[in-house]
């Protein structure tokens, strides 16, 4: 009987480990892949939680400034990003229900249901994390 396996680990079983640890990103993205496992990147629902943003800090989204800054929100649900996603997905030729967390993202990677082409195209998702996280940044610094 056929069943998937996951080459990244060692017992071929999905792990966030095998995912962050094993994968053939640069340390800095294997880093923030798991900072967004554990729900602690610094977004500003994250700053304001940890006591780091206080007082009349603004918590919302820095692309939307309709809902607050939540990992899952900045990374999937905010509807700036949502447009780089589906452009991403169109472009690829893939359908997608969007998951309703990171770790709903990861999962599916996980369910082993991807095909060869789709598998490639998979690994470009961290990097595309990554590159969300980093204009956020980028657009916070620029003010
Ligand atoms: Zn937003």
């Amino acid at each position: 009987m056929d069943h998937p396996r996951w080459a990244a680990s060692s017992i071929g079983m999905f792990s966030v480990s095998s995912l962050i640890w094993n994968n053939v990103l640069p340390p800095k993205m294997q880093f923030f892949g798991w900072l967004m496992w554990k729900h602690k990147i610094k977004t500003s629902v994250f700053l304001q939680k940890i006591g780091v943003l206080t007082g009349g800090v603004s918590t919302l989204c820095y692309f939307c400034k309709e809902e607050e800054e939540s990992v899952r929100h900045v990374l999937l649900h905010c509807p700036f990003v949502w447009n780089v996603w589906s452009s991403l997905l169109k472009w690829w030729g893939l359908q997608w229900v969007i998951p309703d967390s990171v770790a709903g993202l990861l999962s599916w990677w996980e369910s082993g249901k991807l095909k060869k082409r789709e598998r490639k195209i998979w690994k470009i998702v961290p990097v595309a994390l990554w590159s969300i996280w980093k204009l956020r940044n980028d657009c916070l610094q620029r003010g």
